[in-house]
C-alpha cells in the first residue's frame, strides 16, 4: 500500500495540548495519531489505527499458536452478574453504567470474567470439553478518576482478555504457563524492555499473579528488582522478611524532655537522634477500631499496601476528634509502650530492638524502648514503602527500583468465579466437578502508548518496524525531479512488498517534510532532493539518524532484500527510466 500524504487523514501539530504530561500523550497527539474525543476517551486516526492494528495482530497470533479461540462477548453486561460476585461494590464508581428504557441496569464491561464464566457454563457441558481458552479483542470501559496520559490511562480503552477453564491445578498451571510465554513472544514483538513482577493477589483472590511492567519514567506502577537473584515484583507485593539485629544490653528506659518535636524530623534536629532509630507510631482506624502502626522513623507507611493487609477491612486515617476523643493518645509523642490499642508493626520493629519513641505526653520522648521488653506486637505486616537498597527477600541483596506501566497481567483465578454461578460440568466419574480460571489481560491501546514511551526520541515517535504504520517514509524535498523520483521510489518499494508512506503534500517546505517524518516515526527514510536527476536518494535511519547517498536501486535492495534479485534487481533494471516504473503501476 503506497499512502499519500497529500490525500490522508492526518495534521501533525507543531504545539502538544497543554494539557499533556507524558511524552507519548504528546507525540501522538502531534503526530496526528489520536485525537481526545472527551476526558479519556480517544480518536484513531489512520496512521494510529494501523499501529493499534499491528499490536492487535501480533497478540492475536499469539494467541492463537497457545489454541487460545477468540469469541466476542458484548460490552453491555446486566449489572446483576457483577452484583452476584461482589464486583459491582469492588469497582464501585470505576462501573460505567446504563439503565436500558425498561429500567435494566447494565454495566460497559470493565473486564469480562464473570460473562466468560457464565457463557462456558452454558456451552461446556463435560469435563471432556476442557480446557478451552476463549478471547477476544474488545472495548473496555472504566470511568478512571484521573484518565490522563492519553491513551495510556484511558475511560474507553482497547483490551485483550482471555480466559483458561481447566479441571485440574496442572491444567491451570500449563495455561498460566502458555500465556506468560506467549506474553513474552508479545513482549518482544512489540519491542518493549519489560519486567514481569509477582503481583498482589489483592480482593480478586487466586494463588499466582503476575505482571507484565514496562519500565517508563510516565509509569504509575513501582516495580522493585533484584541484580544479584533476578527475584521481581510490584512494590506493592515486596514483603520484608529479612532478619534484623536485636540491640544488645539495652539499658532502662529513660524519659527524655523533647519539647516542640511532634514529628521525626523536629526531633532528629533538636535532639540529635537517628531517624532510623526512632520509632514512629501511625494511627488508623481499621474498621472504625482506633489501631497504631509503627515503623522505623525514615521510613513511609505505604497506606495502599497496609489497605492490602487488612482487606477487607476499611482503613481511615484518625481525625482531630478521634484524638480529642482520647485523651490517653497524645499527637505526636505516641508510644507503644502502655498503649492501649492494637499494635502494628513493621518487621523490622523485631523482638529485641531498642528504640526512641513517644512517652504518651506532650514534650516528652522515651528512650531504650525495647520491643519484646517494653512494649508487644500484636501482628507483623510489611507496610512500608520500598526503598532502593533495601534486602531482597530472596537473597538479600540490594534491591533496585523503578517506574514502569502495567502492559499485562496474567492470574490464577482458581473457582472464585465458578464458585459463585455453580458453573459446574460432568466429571469422569459422572459426578460434577468445578473447573478452574485463569485470566489474562493485555492493554491494547495503552501498549502503543508505551511503545512510544520507550521508542521516543527529542525529534518525535519512532516505531519498532512490526508495529510501525509503514515500512519507509519517502519524501520528495524538493519539486520537479525530485517529485519524480519520490514518487518511482514509492512505487517501486511498494511493489517489493513494503507499505509505503509517501509526503506528496504540496507547497511545503522540505524542513518542514523532514519534521514531520521524524515526528511521524517510521523506520526509514528515503529522500529523494538534491541529487534527484542522478537518481540518488538519501537513505536515513529514523532511529540511529544514519545518513547515506545511495542510488535508488541500492536503496531498494537494503530496504526490501527479501524482495531479492526479483523486483528490487528488476526495479533497479529499469531505474533508467522513470516511466517504465511508474507505467507498469
Ligand atoms: P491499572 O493498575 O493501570 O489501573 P489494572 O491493574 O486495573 O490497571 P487490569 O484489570 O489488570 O488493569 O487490566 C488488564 C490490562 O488492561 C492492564 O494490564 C492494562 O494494560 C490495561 N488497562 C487497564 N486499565 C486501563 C486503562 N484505563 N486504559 C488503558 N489500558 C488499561
Ligand atoms: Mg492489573
Amino acid at each position: 500500500m503506497i499512502q499519500r500524504m497529500s490525500t490522508l487523514l492526518l495534521r501533525t501539530l507543531r504545539d502538544a495540548p497543554a494539557d499533556a504530561e507524558t511524552a507519548s500523550h504528546r507525540l501522538l497527539v502531534r503526530a496526528g495519531y489520536v485525537r481526545r474525543t472527551s476526558a479519556g476517551v480517544w480518536s484513531w486516526l489512520p496512521l494510529g489505527k494501523q499501529v493499534l492494528d499491528n499490536v492487535t495482530r501480533i497478540v492475536r497470533e499469539e494467541m492463537e499458536a497457545i489454541g487460545g479461540q477468540e469469541v466476542q462477548l458484548p460490552a453491555l453486561v446486566p449489572r446483576e452478574v457483577y452484583e452476584a460476585t461482589g464486583r459491582a461494590d469492588e469497582y464501585g464508581d470505576l462501573l460505567f453504567q446504563v439503565t436500558d428504557r425498561k429500567g435494566a441496569r447494565h454495566v460497559l464491561g470493565p473486564t469480562h470474567e464473570e460473562a466468560f464464566t457464565l457463557l462456558v457454563r452454558d456451552v461446556v457441558a463435560s469435563y471432556r470439553d476442557l480446557p478451552v481458552i476463549v478471547y477476544q479483542i474488545q472495548t473496555k470501559y472504566r470511568d478512571e478518576a484521573r484518565p490522563r496520559s492519553g491513551v495510556l490511562r484511558g475511560r474507553e480503552f482497547q483490551m485483550k482478555d482471555a480466559y483458561s477453564f481447566d479441571t485440574t491445578e496442572e491444567g491451570l498451571d500449563t495455561a498460566y504457563r502458555l500465556h506468560r510465554a506467549a506474553y513474552q513472544r508479545i513482549m518482544a514483538r512489540l519491542g518493549l524492555d519489560h519486567r514481569i513482577v509477582a503481583a498482589v493477589s489483592g480482593a480478586m483472590g487466586g494463588s499466582a499473579s503476575e505482571e507484565f511492567l514496562a519500565p517508563a519514567a510516565a509509569g504509575e506502577d513501582t516495580f522493585a528488582d533484584c541484580p544479584a537473584c533476578g527475584y521481581a515484583a510490584n512494590t506493592e507485593a515486596v514483603s520484608f522478611t529479612a532478619a534484623v539485629p536485636a540491640a544488645d544490653a539495652p539499658g532502662p528506659t529513660a524519659e527524655l524532655e523533647t519539647p516542640g518535636t511532634a514529628t521525626v524530623g523536629e526531633l532528629t534536629a533538636r535532639a540529635g537522634v537517628p531517624a532510623s532509630a526512632v520509632l514512629k507510631n501511625l494511627l488508623v482506624k481499621v474498621d472504625g477500631q482506633i489501631t497504631a502502626v509503627g515503623v522505623p522513623g525514615d521510613r513511609e507507611v505505604d497506606l495502599g499496601k497496609l489497605a492490602e493487609h487488612l482487606a477487607p477491612a476499611a482503613v481511615e486515617m484518625v481525625t482531630a476528634e478521634d484524638f480529642a476523643a482520647r485523651p490517653d493518645l497524645v499527637r505526636g509523642y505516641v508510644g507503644p509502650q502502655g498503649l492501649d490499642v492494637p499494635y502494628l508493626a513493621d518487621p523490622r520493629v523485631a523482638p529485641g530492638t531498642s528504640w526512641t519513641t513517644g512517652a504518651n505526653r506532650p514534650g516528652w520522648h522515651a528512650v531504650n524502648v525495647v520491643c519484646g521488653r517494653d512494649f508487644a506486637v500484636d501482628r507483623y505486616l510489611d507496610a512500608v514503602v520500598v526503598e532502593p537498597g533495601d534486602p531482597c527477600p530472596r537473597c538479600g541483596a540490594g534491591l533496585r527500583t523503578g517506574r514502569a506501566v502495567e502492559v499485562g497481567h496474567i492470574f490464577k483465578l482458581g473457582r472464585r468465579y465458578t464458585d459463585v454461578f455453580d458453573a459446574d460440568v460432568l466429571g469422569a466419574d459422572g459426578r460434577p466437578v468445578r473447573p478452574l480460571m485463569g485470566c489474562y489481560g493485555i492493554g491494547l491501546s495503552r501498549a502503543v502508548a508505551v511503545i512510544a514511551e520507550q521508542t521516543a526520541d527529542d525529534r518525535g515517535l519512532c516505531w519498532p518496524a512490526e508495529v510501525a504504520p509503514a515500512d519507509v517514509h519517502v519524501v520528495a524535498a524538493g519539486r520537479g525531479a525530485a517529485e519524480g523520483l519520490a514518487d518511482d521510489a514509492a512505487t517501486a518499494l511498494h511493489r517489493a512488498g513494503l507499505r509505503v508512506l509517501l509526503d506528496d503534500r504540496a507547497g511545503l517546505s522540505a524542513g518542514v517534510r523532514f519534521a514531520d517524518a521524524e515526528l511521524i516515526g517510521v523506520p526509514a527514510i528515503v529522500v529523494a532532493g538534491r541529487r534527484a536527476a542522478e537518481r540518488v536518494v538519501e537513505l536515513r535511519d529514523r532511529r540511529t539518524g544514519e545518513r547515506e547517498e545511495i542510488p535508488l536501486h541500492e536503496a531498494l535492495a537494503r530496504l526490501a532484500p527479501g524482495a531479492g534479485a526479483g523486483s528490487a534487481e528488476a526495479a533497479a533494471g529499469k531505474e533508467g527510466s522513470a516511466e517504465s516504473v511508474v507505467g507498469s503501476r
